[in-house]
């Protein structure tokens, strides 16, 4: 079993490009002659050189993908940005080689490929799929735009990215009078200050990193500041607000909606939306609208009478006549603070870092029989990350994966997992562990306290962690369909989704807090508040995520080129039949939502509450039968954890529940009313 993992701090960014472009160079070669030399193509003699070479690549560019994202320099963002197009390159002659696509073909018609197993299989019949998408059928000149607009499209969504990193960092308002900070945590203020004393100046200093913004948002009684806060967020790297207007994305968003429509017309869909559901567990436009339509049905009377209470609570309660936009989170957490006596600052002191992390890694040691403990000395990026190892009950090592948790400077805001290593056999039957990445953005500690998370705070790594649960877990030992890799990005978040109940359990809220001054446990009364103060507002938040999904959806289906205000106008009219409030006309979130123009969801943002309905369904099992249940967690990771993308997510829900999904639990979940659905 092969147990290196990557050596960070020898990336060097000067010679980032030129290892690159040599590797690139080997692999077409290696490539060009295996084909050459092939007479009989086999799994053996095609496929797992092909699987090597992949390898190969995965594992020299993933780490530097990763210190992109959370190390961020000028020179590693050049070196980055220089090799986009190389990547792109290779990838777009790969996946145009008619030698290997009539290969694959060949394999495919032989008697060898009914006697592969399904994950072989389904790696072939993928390869052969992506070829069809990648244009393999195009005319000379029609390939030739496809490439060029896959490198400008890559380039495109870096910049985006780019642009909102930069007016997220760049932003800063110094608070020189302290009565304006009224409402705020004390640890924050305190944080805010070291901000400012760090910076030279006197004061204290408010930035855009979400914990800082959120905080301000739900805490700080002055309007105006909360107003200042909310403008220079909501139009970051946009053609209004405060930022420098060289960073505003809109001519990227629109030149990327443009070029996505080209591509997917060059390949005969009708527009973007349908080209992405060729890959995607939900197979027809159609289906997807029925079910945002039914989640929306279900919800929209609750969500306006949770609106009308909260209305009604500012005026009466905080004077404030007309609810803006940036009084929302206030009055909201007013409103929780004083029906459900809660706040997220009344938790935080419950939840140390170190003991999430252990609560959290105990859990998943009883759920999945595992051993799980940190790793003393690796090679890292920053002082902060921790490396755990996972093994079995009998210490046979199962993967590795890295913990960055904390908000920083060059760091992309947000949290997620990412793959580092994918498990698969080799040609010399080594066994390559998975090894994964888990980053957030929460508070860092201060002089005085550890971190302190949040209860979403401690959720969100409860959902990362899923996602790595079945990266790690997995039994498949192809590449090709190992861990999250081949899995259709609609059924990509069931395992983060699900393994998020957990932090909702008394008996594992036991295990995950400890006050840090007294060293107590969340108390019962506590627990209780929490459990009624789940569903507050959840339907009003189930409309926001729906309107994401409808505008991501529409927006992909409807946008025309030729009218400039395209992105605005879509979703203006999505606004129109979502919003319970209106928005100021400089709000510019759009400028903002990575996930479909930097991230890889476009016309794919539904997938977060497809895959909510999925896990919903599983947990309602898990209560049925206890959610420890050895033989319900034991189907678990039979099917969900352990088959990877190798057969298609509906007959692992199959599997698993055995019955198609439904909607009934997540709404119940939700404490959203069943029977207004009918
Ligand atoms: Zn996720």
């Amino acid at each position: 079993m092969s147990t290196a993992l990557p050596a960070f701090s020898s990336i060097d960014p000067k010679h980032i490009e030129s290892k690159l472009s040599s590797l690139l160079t080997q692999q077409r070669e290696q490539i060009s002659t295996l084909l050459n030399d092939l007479c009989e193509p086999t799994w053996d003699t095609l496929m797992t050189p092909l699987e090597k070479l992949s390898a190969e690549l995965h594992n020299f560019w993933s780490p530097i993908s990763h210190l992109h994202n959370v190390k961020d320099s000028e020179d590693l963002r050049s070196a980055y940005l220089a090799c986009l197009p190389l990547l792109s390159e290779f990838s777009t002659w790969l996946g145009h080689h008619h030698g290997l696509f009539k290969a694959l073909q060949q394999l495919k018609a032989s008697t060898h490929f009914h006697d592969l197993d399904t994950a072989q299989q389904t790696i072939i019949n993928n390869e052969l799929r992506d070829f069809k998408l990648a244009g393999i059928d195009l005319s000379a000149t029609d390939k030739e735009r496809y490439a060029t607009i896959a490198s400008e499209l890559s380039t495109l969504s870096t910049q985006f990215e780019a642009n909102l990193l930069d007016t997220s960092d760049t932003w800063q308002h110094l608070v020189t009078d302290r009565q304006q900070l009224d409402g705020l945590p004390e640890r924050f203020i305190t944080a805010s200050e070291k901000k400012a004393t760090d910076c030279g100046k006197t004061g204290w200093l408010l930035t855009l990193d979400a914990p800082s913004y959120l905080t301000v948002m739900q805490h700080a009684k002055d309007a105006s500041l909360r107003e200042q806060l909310y403008q220079a967020y909501c139009t970051r790297a946009s053609d209004q607000g405060p930022h420098n207007p060289d960073k505003d994305n809109s001519s990227i968003m629109h030149n990327i909606m443009t070029l996505n429509l080209e591509l997917s017309q060059l390949l005969g869909f009708n527009n973007t939306a349908e080209y992405s559901l060729a890959t995607k567990m939900i197979n027809h436009p159609d289906e997807v609208f029925e079910f945002i339509d039914e989640l929306l049905k279900a919800s929209q009377p609750q969500a306006q009478k949770e609106f009308e209470t909260l209305q009604h609570y500012a005026q009466s309660e905080l004077k404030l006549d007309d609810l803006n936009a940036w009084d929302i989170a206030y009055a909201s957490e007013q409103y929780r603070h004083q029906y459900y006596d809660l706040s997220d600052e009344m938790l935080r002191p419950y939840f140390p870092a170190p003991q999430v992390i252990q609560g959290l890694l105990t859990i998943a040691e009883r759920l999945f029989h595992l051993k799980i403990s940190e790793c003393d000395a690796f090679d890292t990026w920053h002082d902060d990350v921790q490396c755990y190892q996972v093994t079995d009950q009998s210490g046979n090592l199962i993967s590795h994966f890295y913990l960055d948790l904390y908000a920083r400077n060059n760091k992309r805001g947000g949290a997620w997992m990412d793959d580092c290593r994918n498990r698969y056999l080799s040609d010399t039957n080594t066994l390559e562990h998975p090894v994964t990445f888990i980053t957030c953005n929460f508070m860092p500690p201060t002089d005085d306290a550890p971190a302190l998370l949040s209860h979403d705070d401690v959720v969100t790594l409860f959902h990362e962690f899923g996602h790595a649960t079945q990266h790690m877990l997995t039994q498949v030992n192809y590449l090709g369909v190992s861990g999250i890799t081949g899995i259709p990005w609609d059924a990509v978040e069931v395992a983060s989704q699900f393994l998020e109940n957990y932090a909702w359990q008394e008996d594992c809220l036991q295990l995950l807090s400890k006050h840090y001054q007294t060293g107590e446990s969340l108390p019962a009364e506590l627990f209780a508040k929490m459990q009624r103060a789940k569903h507050f507002q959840s339907a009003m938040g189930m409309i926001r995520q729906l309107e994401f999904s409808l505008f991501d959806f529409r927006l992909h289906i409807e946008f025309n080129p030729e009218q400039p205000d395209a992105i605005q106008a879509c979703l203006d009219s999505v606004r129109s039949m979502t919003s319970l409030y209106p928005l100021p006309k400089y709000n510019r979130f759009q400028h903002g939502f990575s996930h479909i123009f930097a991230g890889g969801y476009s016309a794919g943002y539904y997938s977060y509450k497809w895959a909510e309905v999925m896990a919903a369904d599983i947990f309602s099992l898990f209560e049925n039968h206890g959610h420890f249940d050895p033989t319900t967690a034991q189907r678990y990771k039979d099917t969900f954890l352990a088959l990877g993308g190798s057969i298609p997510p509906l007959d692992v829900f199959i599997k698993m529940c055995g019955r198609k999904p439904s909607t009934i639990a997540l709404l119940n979940q939700t404490g959203i009313a069943v029977e207004a659905t009918s």
